[in-house]
């Protein structure tokens, strides 16, 4: 390296604390940038995306972030778990299987080893997302005083609104052991009390231009319930890709909750992904193709909960 290099390298500054990060952050402002496992940022800086700042803040020296916690409610997952501890963990594996599937499709395996959760979700476009909002996921972040709590959902509006101000610190990020409703559930005629089984049904789909290691053009996650009369009895839908901000289908989950999967609900489901989502365009696949990819992967699903 010679002086030219050593001086424009950027100043790497090791917190222990959320609040000391914040306290950088604050002191640098643009010239300051929190970096985790920095695989997405080198990506930024090679391309000319953006240039390296004067200071990092590396959160990986923050304490206590780096595990995956079993609570009584849900399981917290640190924000600095890379996605390689993510996806070999049993516990994820068994009872949140979208977001290991949805990890093993990102990047390779070298990469995994450095990417973190939390850089995945602070990007506010990875590929984990969709799974984590499937799931219902909150996030814990540092606002400068405090902890907060809130769904994984409202964060990525807040912080995807430039108005809304400065970069948050995310922490943690929390699956909530919410069931769904129970594997025998009295439904229809309450004279008859009839006893409908209950199935349910999961799935996370990545579609990129090619089979493995590529970018997105589409993320889907979909999770239900469905009684053997295939009356759909639980449904969230969370899609995303490319440079889309991930977002649940609430409206179209609200519409077809309730109903039987039948041809005509597959059409309705699938007009409604062409209305409600709005996905970007980029160099690699036109809005309305994403939109297509989106309704067609998600039709597919619900037709396969129903006929199997
Ligand atoms: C070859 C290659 C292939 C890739 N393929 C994929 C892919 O298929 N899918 C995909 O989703 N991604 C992909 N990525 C991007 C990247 O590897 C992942 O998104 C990864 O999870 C980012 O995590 P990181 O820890 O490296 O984040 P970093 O690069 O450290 O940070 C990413 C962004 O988040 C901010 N940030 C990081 N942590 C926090 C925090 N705790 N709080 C607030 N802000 C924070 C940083 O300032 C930065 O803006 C790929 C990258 C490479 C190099």
């Amino acid at each position: 390296m010679n002086a030219q290099e050593i001086m424009s390298s950027p100043l790497v500054w090791h917190p222990q604390t959320a609040a000391e990060a914040w306290l950088l952050k604050q002191s640098y402002g643009f010239d300051g940038l929190y970096i985790s496992g920095g695989t997405l940022l080198r990506t930024q800086w090679e391309s000319g995306v953006s240039a390296i700042p004067k200071h990092l803040i590396n959160l990986s020296t923050i304490r206590g972030l780096n595990e995956v916690k079993i609570g009584e409610s849900g399981v917290i997952i640190g924000g600095q778990v890379t996605l390689q501890a993510c996806r070999t963990n049993a516990f994820l594996q068994r009872n949140f299987p979208l977001v290991t599937d949805a990890v093993r499709a990102i990047a390779a395996p070298s990469i995994r080893h450095l990417a973190t959760i939390g850089g995945n979700v602070s990007s506010l476009v990875g590929d984990a997302i969709p799974a984590l909002l499937a799931y219902d996921a909150e996030v814990i972040w540092y606002n400068g005083a405090i902890e907060q709590r809130a769904p994984l959902s409202s964060y990525l509006l807040l912080a995807n609104d430039p108005a809304q101000g400065c970069e948050r610190l995310l922490l943690s990020i929390i699956l909530p052991f919410t069931r769904f409703k129970e594997e025998n559930t009295a439904c229809g005629d309450e004279e008859e009390n009839t006893i409908s089984k209950i199935k349910h049904f999961g799935a996370y789909h990545k579609v990129g231009r090619r089979e493995a290691f590529t970018p997105s053009i589409v993320t889907a996650a979909i999770l239900g319930a469905i009684s053997s009369a295939g009356v759909l009895m639980e449904l969230r839908i969370a899609l995303g890709g490319g440079q889309t901000l991930p977002q649940r289908l609430e409206r179209l989950e609200a519409e077809i909750v309730g109903a039987a999967v039948d041809h005509q609900l597959l059409q309705q489901a699938y007009d409604c992904i062409l209305q409600e989502y709005e996905p970007r365009e980029d160099l690699f696949a036109s809005s309305s193709y994403r939109k297509i990819t989106a309704a067609n992967v998600i039709a597919a699903e619900l037709w396969k909960a129903a006929r199997d």
